[in-house]
Formats: structure tokens, C-alpha cells, sequence
């Protein structure tokens, strides 16, 4: 792989900096472009600094890209590892097709994330909860206007040290039911990560933070009567023993987060299923005393406890407000494996050599 080094490296976020979520990056970032006539090619690590675009450039109009969101961790020897990396090769090669965006060769974007890490190592924080965030995008950058595929793309990956997603670290997070907006619909895009959904989803967002909650939780776009999943996290409820989350119907992002869950939890014999779950049924179960939990999933919060949703004006308190048994077991397995202090039991570590 071909690097392409800078002449001076970056003043890093002091010892102790609360670091946040995306607000820092490091030294390098990886690059890749495409053509018609050469396919993926000119794959190098250079300098993360900015680059020029002309305006007709058409990611800046119709939106045509797609991004993956993974996490390096620094281990107890000061070795680094890469969560369930090729997980997300494929579910961004999935989205690529959705978007009418050619497939990558996920070995050279392995490749390049490993030279990347080994470059930037020093960037990866070892404080209890951070990690190296792993930013891979791909967007269309044909200079031309006109609503048709691109014939030309970039695929790039940058890294943020970050802290935990949400200010509040791991008390439970509040969520409002939205029941006016939609996030995706099936048939839609909801399925892939596009850029497009999450623009789409700002609107409800900024209204729920305006009313002092943290996220949306989307319900489904029909009959505004099943719950979808929250703007960057899978959702969960624990009612009465068994473990139910929403089944991937086409307009739920699938996510790996959720997907080891699902896993750890059939390893552990606790009943989990996925399947269709109204917001009448988690409202009930809250009601009638067998809501014991609720937690979202997801890369970038790992697992995040529910304190409370409000629903029609109206606050149902989960869990008297307190992370639950399920959840704090999820956290300590997947976060455990991550970080490795924990036995590697599925092969979901990647070290970084
Ligand atoms: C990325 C994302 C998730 C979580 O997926 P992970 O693979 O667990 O990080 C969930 N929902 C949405 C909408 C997302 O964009």
C-alpha cells in the first residue's frame, strides 16, 4: 500500500480531554478511487487534510453515498483491535448496490484501514470508554448535473478519538416516540447506510432535543403503529423474561451491534426474538409492570440503556430509570471483547499487527 507521509503531524487532545464524538481527527485517512475505465484504484494513505471539489460535484446535489461507522480498541498490552471489521465491508457493499454505487474490493479496504491504524496508532486513546472511531465513506464525485448514477466515486476512511456518543456517558437515555415524521419507509433506503436518511431524520431530531430528549424513536412509516429503531441505534425491550427486538422487515438498518446481541443472548439461553413489536405492546407491558428493560445498540453508544420514552405526551419511566441486568450483561460481553479483557469466544477481534 502506498503511503504518502506528512511533513508534520498534529498537535493531539491533551491526556484527559473529554473527547466527545467526532470532533477530532487524526493524521491520515485512506483513499480510493474509481472509474469507469479503471474500476477501484489508487489505493494510498496520505495526509487527512482537505481537499478541492468542484460545486457540480454531484454528492453536493443528489446526495448518491453511502458511509460505515466501526471502532478501533486499544488492548490491555497496547496492541490494537478492529470490532467485526469485515461485518461491515459487507453491509457497506450492500448499501453500495442500493445506492447504484459500484462494489469495492473489501480486502484493499482492509488493507488500507490497517495500514491507516498502524499509522495513526498514537491517536487511539486508552481511557475507559474511548475508542478510535472508524469513518469509511464512499460518495459520487462526477462533475455533473443531472439526476443519473455517478461514473465516478471516492471511497475514503477517517478516524476520530472519541469518547462516549452521548454527554451523559451511560445513564439512560430518553427517548420521544415520534408519530408525525418518517425516517424510511420499505421499498426506501432505511436498509442501507446513505447519507440521505440521516438528513432526512434531523428535523425530528432537533424537535425531540428542543423538548430535552436524546433521541427519536421511529415508529414504522404505514400505519405509524410499529417501532423501528432510534437514528443510530437498534432497539430492544426485555418484557416479561424474553428479549424482543424488531425484525428487519426493509426499512431497519441492520446492525452488527444487534446482530451479536442476538447472538450473545442465544449462547446465554436467554429467549430473544425478533419479530414485529407495537409501541401499544412495549406502552402495555410498561403499564402492566413487565417492561423490565429497554436499550439501544449500535457502533457508536454500544449498548445504551432506556431510562424513559415519551409517547403521546405522555412519560413512561423503564426500569425506575436504572440500566437493567440483560443490558449491563450485553455491555460487559460485547464491550469486554472489545477491549480485550475478555476471552475473544467468537472470533469477533481483529488484531491489527
Ligand atoms: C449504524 C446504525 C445502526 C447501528 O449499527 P451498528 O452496525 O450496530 O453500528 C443502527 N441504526 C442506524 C439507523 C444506523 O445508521
Amino acid at each position: 500500500m502506498e503511503i504518502v507521509r506528512r511533513q508534520q503531524l498534529k498537535e493531539k487532545p491533551a491526556k484527559g480531554t473529554a473527547l466527545g464524538f467526532g470532533h477530532y481527527f487524526t493524521d491520515y485517512m485512506f483513499t480510493m478511487k474509481y472509474t469507469k475505465e479503471k474500476g477501484w484504484h489508487d489505493a494510498k494513505v496520505e495526509p487527512n487534510e482537505p481537499k478541492a471539489f468542484d460545486l457540480a460535484t454531484s454528492i453536493f446535489h443528489y446526495a448518491q453515498g453511502i458511509f460505515e461507522g466501526m471502532k478501533a480498541f486499544r488492548q490491555p498490552d497496547g496492541s490494537i483491535a478492529v470490532f467485526r471489521p469485515e461485518e461491515n465491508w459487507a453491509r457497506m457493499n450492500r448499501s453500495a448496490t442500493r445506492m447504484c454505487i459500484p462494489n469495492f474490493p473489501a480486502d484493499v479496504a482492509q488493507e488500507g484501514l490497517e495500514t491507516l491504524l498502524k499509522l495513526d496508532k498514537d491517536w487511539i486513546p486508552s481511557e475507559p470508554g474511548t475508542a478510535l472511531y472508524i469513518r469509511p465513506t464512499i460518495v459520487a464525485t462526477r462533475v455533473m448535473l443531472g439526476v443519473h448514477a455517478s461514473t465516478e466515486y471516492l471511497f475514503f476512511i477517517i478516524l476520530s478519538p472519541v469518547g462516549s456518543y452521548y454527554a451523559h456517558g451511560l445513564e439512560p437515555t430518553k427517548l420521544i416516540v415520534e408519530d408525525r415524521y418518517t425516517r424510511a419507509t420499505i421499498g426506501g433506503t432505511g436498509e442501507a447506510k446513505c447519507l440521505g436518511n440521516y438528513a432526512a431524520s434531523m428535523k425530528a431530531g432537533e424537535e425531540a432535543e428542543e423538548k430535552g430528549f436524546d433521541q427519536v424513536l421511529w415508529l414504522d412509516a404505514n400505519e405509524k403503529k410499529y417501532v423501528e429503531e432510534v437514528g443510530s441505534m437498534n432497539m430492544f425491550f426485555v418484557i416479561g423474561g424474553e428479549v424482543v427486538t424488531p425484525a428487519l422487515v426493509g426499512s431497519i438498518l441492520p446492525g452488527i451491534t444487534r446482530k451479536s446481541c442476538i447472538q450473545v443472548l442465544k449462547d446465554k439461553g436467554i429467549p430473544v426474538s425478533e419479530r414485529r413489536i407495537s409501541i401499544d405492546e412495549v406502552i402495555a407491558a410498561q403499564q402492566n409492570g413487565t417492561l423490565d428493560e429497554a436499550f439501544g445498540t449500535g457502533t457508536a453508544a454500544v449498548i445504551s440503556p432506556v431510562g424513559l420514552i415519551r409517547y403521546r405526551d405522555k412519560d413512561y419511566v423503564i426500569g425506575g430509570g436504572k440500566m437493567g441486568r440483560i443490558t449491563k450483561m450485553l455491555y460487559d460481553t460485547i464491550t469486554g471483547i472489545q477491549y480485550g479483557t475478555a476471552p475473544d469466544v467468537y472470533g469477533w477481534r481483529r488484531p491489527v499487527r
